[in-house]
């Protein structure tokens, strides 16, 4: 392996300790985490280390001026007890696109993706096993340079770590399109992965919730016509039989989950167009009744189904769920990828290495 990262391991793993039959989402943490430092250009210090707080000085500048980026990506078991990733590089991609975007160095991909295999064949008995269920992993970069100051960083972090989430069954959600606070202009910073964005699409989440709704259908900051996305899910409408998806334009989040449906649904044999589709087209859609599916995509929920949207204070309500196939089509396509329970053509699942002597004795 190319790069030297040194491993410390826990004398005291909280294994034992987790009710795989019920975990609570994001609030699970495995006993190791991948830990690096950027100091005069380089990244070094590479290190597994057992799971833990760490110091940060006051001024450290992800705090104050947000130059932090992250991922969210996941490990599952397949039917043959073994771990598996979906496409990591273009998580180690994306990372370093969102780093580039917020003035942060990248990390060389060869060295996201080897920690990222070793982090994981370390902790692999962390990976539930159950359908659905996974082993959620967070990348993250941030700056923790000591000075007041707008200016990029001189040092930053990287530290991968990762918990295990139970199988996930969505309710389908009720979205409503948000007609006062926007998420992302072009040539600002929503296609980055970026911290700052989440911290502004809580207020317009909270009051949507609010008033009974999921999440808010983002829409174009210009003209609140077009439809961008929702909540942090990539949106998919069946309409007439086709499948159109926004056309990430610079303001959208490039999901690698919507990268993959496209990919699937027309290896499948429909058709899917990748162009600006405005709220006006779907009200249309829905009024003349060929407004099939509405559904959401993103790592941590694969598919959500959508049972209505609000537009205006009028509520468009969508076929009962169990109609969605093409939803579903995706939703099992994606599962059956991950669970290795069906036949992997493109390549997309990569088995974590060091782990051919898997254990297979743990009792979850
Ligand atoms: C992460 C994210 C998505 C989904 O991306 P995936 O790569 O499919 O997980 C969509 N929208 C936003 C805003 C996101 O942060």
């Amino acid at each position: 392996m190319k790069y030297n990262i040194t491993v410390s391991k826990t004398k005291n793993s909280r294994l034992t300790e987790v009710d795989f039959d019920k975990i609570p989402f994001g609030r699970t943490f495995s006993d190791h985490m991948f830990v690096a430092d950027y100091i005069d250009g380089e990244w070094t210090n590479l290190q597994i280390v057992p799971f833990s707080r760490f110091l940060m000085h006051p001024s450290g500048l992800a705090l104050h001026y947000g130059q932090a980026v992250f991922e969210g990506m996941k490990a599952s078991k397949g039917h043959d007890n073994r771990p598996y990733f979906l496409r990591p590089e273009l998580h180690a991609q994306r990372i370093n696109a969102s780093a580039e975007r917020m003035c942060m160095p990248t990390i060389p991909e060869d060295l996201f993706l080897q920690a990222l295999h070793m982090l994981i064949a370390l902790d692999q008995d962390w990976i539930p096993k159950k359908v659905g269920s996974a082993l959620y992993i967070r990348p993250f970069m941030f700056a923790n340079g000591e000075f007041i100051g707008v200016a990029p960083s001189d040092t930053y972090k990287f530290i991968i770590f990762t918990g295990p989430v139970g199988p996930y069954y969505p309710k389908p959600i009720r979205l409503v399109v948000e007609e006062k606070y926007v998420r992302a202009v072009n040539g600002g910073v929503g296609e980055a992965k970026a911290a700052g964005n989440y911290a502004a699409s809580l207020l317009p989440a909270k009051l949507a919730k609010e008033k009974g709704y999921d999440q808010v259908i983002w829409m174009d900051p210009h003209e609140f016509k077009y439809i961008q996305e929702a909540g942090t899910m990539n949106l998919f409408f069946v309409i007439d039989g086709k499948v159109i998806t926004p056309a990430t334009d610079g303001a959208i989040l490039k999901g690698i989950t919507r990268r993959s449906i496209i990919t699937i649904l027309k290896d499948k044999g429909y058709t899917v167009e990748e162009r600006l589709i405005s709220i006006d087209e779907v009200v249309e859609a829905h009024k003349k009744g060929l407004l099939q599916e509405v559904f959401g995509t993103g790592t941590a929920a694969v598919v959500a189904n959508v049972s209505d949207l609000t537009y205006q204070g009028v509520q468009y309500d969508l076929p009962a769920v169990e109609e969605h196939k093409v939803a579903a089509l995706a939703r099992e396509e994606i599962n059956g990828l991950r669970s290795k329970t069906i036949p992997d053509e493109r390549g997309w699942v990569v088995p974590v290495e060091g782990t051919v002597v898997a254990s297979t004795s743990s009792s979850h």
